[in-house]
C-alpha cells in the first residue's frame, strides 16, 4: 500500500499533461490523477493550432472561386458566413474535448475539474478544497497571452478571443510579427478583414531564415495586408473619446487593484470586440480599427500555484527551470511544455511527456533531443523549416546555399503571382544539410518528410541522388546543382 493518494498527479489537461498522464496510467500501469481547470486538450485544442488551423483552410477559399474560373469553371463567390463557421468550429472543439476526456477515462486517470496548486513536494491542492498526495507531480499548465504594458491595452484582443468574435471586423490592427501575429494576419485578409500589421522589428517571424521570411512578407504584402515593418503603437483609447486623456488613464489604471483591473480588462475586452479603437502609432499616424489585436508574446502559467515556495526555480519570464529529464529543483516535481519555455509547440510538449513517463516509471533516464524540430508557420503562403537558418549557420561553419524561387504551375495558370521558395543550407566540410527552409502552399507537409531525412543526417549528395517527382513543387528541393553563394 502506497503512502500516497497516487503514483502522479498531473496539473494541466492540454498536449504534454493529458498524454503524460494517459502513458503513465495504461502503458506503465501508475495511478495517475489529472486536474484541468478549463478545458480538456488544452491551448492546441481549444484555443491554438486546430482552430487555428481550421480557420487557415476556411479563409483559403477565398481565392478558389477565382482560380477555378481561370480553370473553367463557372462559379460565383458568396459571401463567408462567420457565425456558420463559428458554430461548426465550437461543434468540432466540443467533439474532441469530449474525445480528450474519454482517452483519460479509457485509461484509468482520475481528472478534476478544478485548478490545481502545490502545497507540499508531494502535495495538490485543489479549488474544490481537496487535498491529493502523489510521488511525482508534474506541472504541465502551459502558458497564456500577455499584452505590451500600455494604458488601455485591455482594449486590444489576445488571440484567445479571436475564436469567439460575435461578427468578423471591417478592419483589424495586429500588433505583432511572430507566428501568430502573422498567421492570424492571413486568416481574417481571407475572410475579408481589411488587416494592418504593425512590428516593431525590420522583418516578420523573428530567428527565421531571413530570405524565407522575407518572402512570407512580400507575399503577405501582395494579398493585400497593410503591413508596417518598423512601426509600433504608443497610444490607444476608445474611438469616441478625447484622445489627450488616454495616458491620463495610467493613473487610475496604476491604482486600482490587479483583480479589479482584470474584472475591467475583461469586460472591456469584451466591449473592443464591439466598438471601433482609436491607435496611435510611432511613425506618427492615428487611425481607428474596429478591432485590435495584440500578438504581442506569451508568458508561462507559472505563478500562484505555490511553486516558488516550494524551492522550484523560475526564470526570468516565469518559465519553470528543469534539467534535461524535466526535472525542477525539487525532486519529486517535473514540469513540460510551454511552461518550461524551450520549445513552444504541441509535438514538443507531447515529446517532453513521453519521455517524463520513460526516465519516471520505466527507470530510463530519457533526455529530450530538441534539435532538428521541424515545424511549420501557417501564414499565407504557408512556411516550413527545419535546421539551421543561412544567417545561424554561416556564424557557425562555413557554407554553400542553394536556392531557388519561381512562380509555381497551379498559381500561376490562374494568373496570380504567387511565388515559392525552396532552401537547402550544406556544410562544406560534411555536406550535411544543416537547414531546409520552404515557402509554399503545404510547406508544413513538405518539410515534415525533408525534417526525417535532415534528422537522418542526409548529404546534399543524398538529396542529389534522390530522383525528382515530376511536375512537383518539391522536386526542386533534388534537382538544384549549383550554389547561389557560399558563406
Ligand atoms: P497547454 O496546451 O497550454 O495546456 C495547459 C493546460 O493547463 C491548459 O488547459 C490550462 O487550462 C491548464 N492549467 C493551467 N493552470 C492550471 C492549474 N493551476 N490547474 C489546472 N489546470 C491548469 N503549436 C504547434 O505545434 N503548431 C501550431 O500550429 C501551433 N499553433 C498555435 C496557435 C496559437 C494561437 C497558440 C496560442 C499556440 C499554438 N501552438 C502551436 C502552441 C501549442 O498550442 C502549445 O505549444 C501547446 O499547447 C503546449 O502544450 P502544454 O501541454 O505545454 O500546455
Amino acid at each position: 500500500m502506497s503512502e500516497f493518494d497516487y503514483d502522479l498527479f498531473v496539473i494541466g489537461g492540454g498536449s504534454g499533461g493529458v498524454r503524460a498522464a494517459r502513458v503513465a496510467a495504461g502503458e506503465a500501469g501508475a495511478k495517475v490523477a489529472l486536474a484541468e481547470d478549463d478545458r480538456y486538450g488544452g491551448t492546441c485544442v481549444i484555443r491554438g493550432c486546430v482552430p487555428k488551423k481550421l480557420m487557415v483552410f476556411a479563409s483559403e477559399y477565398a481565392g478558389v472561386v477565382e482560380d477555378a474560373q481561370s480553370y473553367g469553371w463557372d462559379l460565383q463567390q458568396g459571401p463567408f458566413d462567420w457565425p456558420a463557421f463559428r458554430g461548426r468550429l465550437n461543434d468540432e472543439l466540443d467533439r474532441l474535448e469530449q474525445v480528450y476526456r474519454n482517452l483519460l477515462k479509457s485509461s484509468g486517470v482520475d481528472t478534476f475539474d478544478a485548478r490545481a496548486s502545490l502545497s507540499g513536494p508531494h502535495e495538490v491542492t485543489l479549488s474544490t478544497g481537496e487535498i491529493k498526495s502523489a510521488k511525482h507531480i508534474l506541472v504541465a499548465t502551459g502558458g497564456h497571452p500577455v499584452r505590451p504594458e500600455m494604458p488601455n491595452a485591455h482594449l486590444g484582443i489576445v488571440s484567445d478571443d479571436i475564436f469567439h468574435l460575435e461578427s468578423l471586423p471591417k478592419s483589424l490592427l495586429i500588433i505583432g510579427g511572430g507566428y501568430i501575429a502573422c498567421e492570424f494576419a492571413g486568416i481574417m485578409n481571407g475572410l475579408g478583414v481589411e488587416v494592418t500589421q504593425y512590428y516593431r522589428g525590420a522583418q516578420i517571424l523573428r530567428g527565421f531564415d531571413d530570405e524565407a521570411r522575407g518572402l512570407v512578407a512580400e507575399q503577405m504584402r501582395e494579398k493585400g495586408i497593410n503591413l508596417h515593418l518598423g512601426t509600433n503603437i504608443v497610444d490607444i483609447a476608445p474611438a469616441e473619446a478625447d484622445h489627450s486623456m488616454s495616458r491620463a488613464g495610467t493613473g487610475s489604471d496604476a491604482a486600482m487593484g490587479a483583480a479589479a483591473q482584470d474584472q475591467m480588462a475583461a469586460q472591456v475586452s469584451k466591449d473592443a470586440a464591439r466598438g471601433p479603437v482609436w491607435v496611435k502609432a510611432t511613425n506618427g499616424s492615428e487611425k481607428v480599427f474596429d478591432l485590435v489585436l495584440f500578438a504581442t508574446g506569451r508568458n508561462p502559467n507559472s505563478r500562484d500555484i505555490g511553486l516558488e515556495e516550494l524551492g522550484v526555480k523560475l526564470g526570468r519570464r516565469g518559465q519553470i527551470e528543469v534539467d534535461d529529464y524535466s526535472q525542477t529543483a525539487v525532486p519529486s516535481i517535473y514540469a513540460i511544455g510551454d511552461v518550461t519555455d524551450r520549445v513552444n509547440l504541441t509535438p514538443v510538449a507531447i515529446r517532453e511527456g513521453m519521455a517524463f513517463v520513460e526516465t519516471v516509471f520505466h527507470a530510463n533516464p530519457t533526455p529530450v533531443d530538441h534539435s532538428l524540430i521541424p515545424s511549420a508557420i501557417f501564414t499565407q503562403p504557408e512556411m516550413g523549416t527545419v535546421g539551421l537558418s543561412e544567417e545561424e549557420a554561416r556564424d557557425k561553419e562555413p557554407v554553400e546555399i542553394f536556392c531557388t524561387s519561381f512562380r509555381p504551375m497551379q498559381t500561376a495558370f490562374a494568373g496570380r503571382p504567387d511565388r515559392v521558395l525552396m532552401k537547402l543550407i550544406v556544410s562544406k566540410a560534411n555536406r550535411k544539410v544543416l537547414g531546409c527552409h520552404i515557402v509554399a502552399p503545404g510547406a508544413g507537409e513538405m518539410i515534415q518528410l525533408a525534417g526525417i531525412a535532415i534528422k537522418m543526417g542526409a548529404t546534399k549528395e543524398d538529396f542529389d541522388r534522390t530522383v525528382a517527382v515530376h511536375p512537383t513543387m518539391s522536386e526542386e528541393i533534388v534537382t538544384m546543382r549549383t550554389p547561389v553563394r557560399t558563406a
